[in-house]
């Protein structure tokens, strides 16, 4: 048997063939990936992950896209999107989460068990896995100053982490452009009463409200160099507005880039060079992407 026809054999995951990244990624730009999987259990996730590395099938984890930019040429491989494994739960006394669970979902169920500490990351469109991998963060607050242990599957097993062996830096961690799939993360919360936790959450998702452009976009395209904001030297650059195809540098916030309908995933690419010229031609500094490439470019 073929790759493609392990797949079609395998009846515990949503498999599809073919598929528009476009579909899956927030920028909403990228050519088709070659196989689809969405799993709802570490079963599922596992023979996949095993059968692409038998068959040598390229592979990628997708949590919901947020962070990724992937090619018009598309991608040539398996895209396993963790979205089914989503439970979040209580294990002894922490909060487990698994890693397709939505960011916001673990702040409502500590929220609803008066359990305190990701509230400045409210809003973040992130899956657990994907906030874990990027230790995604606002307003000061990253995901890593809650958590504990990461677990992961790591040739057909379960391997836990615990927060010091996770390398967690500015946006990002080990599991970063690694082949290994972290399924869950397990958090450690402060008691505080209900009210107070929910007018934070409130708070801080209407600041980014005000601060955050509307449409499609991936978030900040650039990390923030070393004291200074990628988003003010795109502003002082004179940048904002600037438009190639479909992409164009939010007039609001100079570190997002927001696609229209006709947008491709080289506009985005062109522009994000662009800037990166301009700013290095004008300040000495190189910017880095804080956005992942996925495919050809
Ligand atoms: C409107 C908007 C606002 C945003 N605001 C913020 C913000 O305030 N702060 C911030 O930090 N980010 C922000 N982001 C960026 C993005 O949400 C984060 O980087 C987030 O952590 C990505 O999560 P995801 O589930 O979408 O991951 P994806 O984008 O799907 O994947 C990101 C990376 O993680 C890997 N990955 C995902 N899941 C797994 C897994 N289970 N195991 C192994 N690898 C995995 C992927 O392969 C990829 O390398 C924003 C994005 C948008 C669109």
């Amino acid at each position: 048997m073929g790759f493609k026809d392990e797949l079609l054999a395998f009846s515990h995951a949503k498999i599809t063939f073919d598929q528009p990244m476009k579909k899956i990624t927030a920028l909403g730009v990228g050519g088709n990936a070659k196989y689809l999987a969405v799993v709802d259990s570490l079963y599922s996730l596992n023979f996949l992950v095993q059968t692409a590395k038998r068959f040598k099938i390229p592979f990628k984890v997708f949590g919901n896209g947020t962070n990724l930019l992937v090619s018009d040429k598309g991608y040539d491989g398996l895209i396993i999107k963790t979205g089914g494994l989503c439970d979040v739960f209580f294990k002894r006394d922490q909060v487990r989460a698994m890693a397709g669970a939505n960011l916001d979902a673990v702040i409502k169920f500590a929220t609803e068990h008066r359990l305190s500490g990701l509230e400045p990351l409210a809003g973040i469109p992130a899956t657990v896995g994907g906030a874990v991998v990027m230790n995604a963060g606002a307003f000061g607050r990253s995901i890593s100053d809650c958590i504990t242990t990461v677990e992961t599957l790591k040739q057909g097993k379960i391997k836990v982490y615990d927060k010091n062996q996770c390398a967690f830096g500015y946006r990002k961690s080990r599991f970063l452009g690694k082949k290994e799939v972290v399924v869950s993360a397990t958090f450690n919360f402060s008691k505080r009463e209900r009210e107070k936790i929910i007018a934070d959450v409130k708070r801080y998702s209407s600041v980014r409200k005000s601060i955050q452009p509307i449409g499609k976009s991936c978030g900040s395209v650039f990390k923030n160099p070393i004291g200074q904001s990628a988003g003010l030297l795109i502003d002082k650059a004179c940048l904002k507005g600037l438009k190639i195809g479909g992409a164009q540098i939010s007039m609001r916030h100079g570190n997002f880039i927001l696609t229209d309908n006709t947008a491709t995933a080289c506009d985005v690419y062109q522009l994000i060079r662009t800037v990166k010229e301009k700013i290095n031609e004008l300040f000495g500094v190189t910017l880095s992407e804080e956005v992942e490439y996925v495919g050809e470019f």
